[in-house]
């Protein structure tokens, strides 16, 4: 489901091509944050007013919108339950995550 992986991946071809100290290798979008979280967003969409509170403050633009309604992508989540905390109705609750 992820709209995050068009991006060219960087490749390192031996150790030695390492940087010696801690960089951004340009992109996150293969790094897949979502296996760090423990909880996890659920939107209970039959309450969701589409105010697009949660895809705004979703630190990791984890959010995503598909036909007006906010979807997670749960690739990339870390379940900081930001959105939850924001969502104005409170119909985002933060689950247990199923491993
Ligand atoms: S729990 Fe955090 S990372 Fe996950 S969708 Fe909500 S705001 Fe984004
Ligand atoms: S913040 Fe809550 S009500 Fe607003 S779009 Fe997100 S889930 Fe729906």
């Amino acid at each position: 489901m992820s709209k995050k992986k068009d991006a060219a991946k960087i490749i390192f071809e031996s150790e030695k091509d390492v940087p010696i100290m801690p960089m951004s290798l340009g992109s996150m979008l293969f790094n897949k944050t979502g296996s760090w979280r423990n909880i996890r967003p659920e939107i209970r969409t039959a309450d969701c007013i589409r105010c697009g509170i949660c895809w705004k403050f979703c630190p990791d633009m984890s959010i995503l919108v598909e036909e007006e309604l906010p979807v997670v992508d749960y690739d990339f989540c870390k379940g900081c339950g930001i959105c939850a905390e924001e969502c104005p109705v409170k119909c985002i609750e933060m689950a247990e995550e199923r491993k």
